[in-house]
């Protein structure tokens, strides 16, 4: 990083407290490498440890990428995520192909810039959810999607359960259940813990404000695990190549894992699997690639 780009980030992330501790939230964002490449991050996001424990799954925000954290935040409220797991072809091929049923894209998609702002909540398709354990702390989750982004959404909810209840998630790493809230039941004012939400670049930016996702990055705020579908669809090739499949499961447990009260990680040792909370997108650092909260296979 050049100096003149170092002073800008300094002045970026005090601009991000500032406005975060007026806010009262903690943002953590996502960010990917597009961005880091346009030299709008620099590298020390994160300001928390690493993995610190879930406590509620309310109110964490994620930002993206410039940012720290509130002082004043009640949750360990991370960062940044943005991301990607990377790796190259071995781990995205150890990562990706069971867990997500939705193939990566042959072409590049079309991006919506902007959806029609309408959130629907979605039901889970038949046969997505793998498993819910019986006993353990109960986080109730919405799969909801903004209007207009031309994306399926039975293959969006499909992939969003499949990913939260694989054996490989955060319910055997943090003994967690997720329960989904059926449409019906949150429109009845059913308590939810987090919503899934899959939305527009320029909803993604308003939905994560304060935190300037800046149309690029997804967040963790005010209780949406917000998937930026530009990510969504494009994933972040300079960490995975087309894998977008194994991006989207990356991009769902980290985020997920901000609402359950995760902050960030960092790289435990070289060629170490990078934990699922690392901002990979920023570089692995050593580490290797891995979309889940659990350890990797040996
Ligand atoms: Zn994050």
């Amino acid at each position: 990083m050049t100096t003149r780009a170092a002073a800008a980030r300094r002045e970026l992330v005090a601009r991000r407290h500032r406005s975060l501790a007026a806010a009262g939230v903690a943002v953590c964002v996502a960010l990917n490498l597009w961005v880091a490449a346009a030299g709008a991050s620099g590298t020390d996001l994160t300001s928390r440890p690493p993995h610190q424990p879930s406590t509620r799954p309310t109110t964490t925000t994620d930002d993206s990428a410039l940012a720290g954290t509130a002082p004043s935040a009640p949750l360990p409220s991370s960062t940044g995520d943005a991301g990607a797991t990377t790796g190259g072809p071995r781990s995205a091929a150890a990562g990706s192909t069971d867990a997500a049923p939705t193939p990566g894209p042959t072409t590049t998609p079309r991006v919506v810039q902007r959806g029609d702002g309408k959130f629907t909540v979605l039901s889970v398709p038949a046969g997505a959810v793998q498993e819910t354990p019986k006993t353990g702390r109960t986080v109730r989750y919405t799969i909801e999607t903004e209007g207009g982004l031309g994306i399926d959404p039975t293959a969006y909810a499909s992939t969003v359960a499949h990913v939260l209840s694989d054996p490989r998630g955060w319910q055997t790493r943090d003994k967690v259940r997720f329960v989904n809230v059926k449409p019906a039941d949150a429109k009845h004012g059913t308590r939810i813990d987090i919503r899934v939400t899959l939305a527009s670049p320029d909803t993604t930016d308003r939905l994560c404000a304060p935190l300037q996702t800046r149309g690029q990055v997804s967040c963790h705020a005010n209780g949406r695990a917000v998937l930026n579908a530009k990510r969504w669809l494009l994933g972040v090739p300079e960490a995975y190549g087309k894998d977008v499949a194994t991006y989207r499961i990356y991009q769902i447990n980290h985020e997920v894992g901000h609402g359950i009260g995760h902050g960030h990680a960092t790289c435990p040792g070289k060629g170490k699997p990078a934990p699922v909370m690392m901002q990979q997108s920023y570089g692995l650092d050593g580490c290797t690639g891995w979309p889940w909260p659990t350890p990797k296979p040996a």
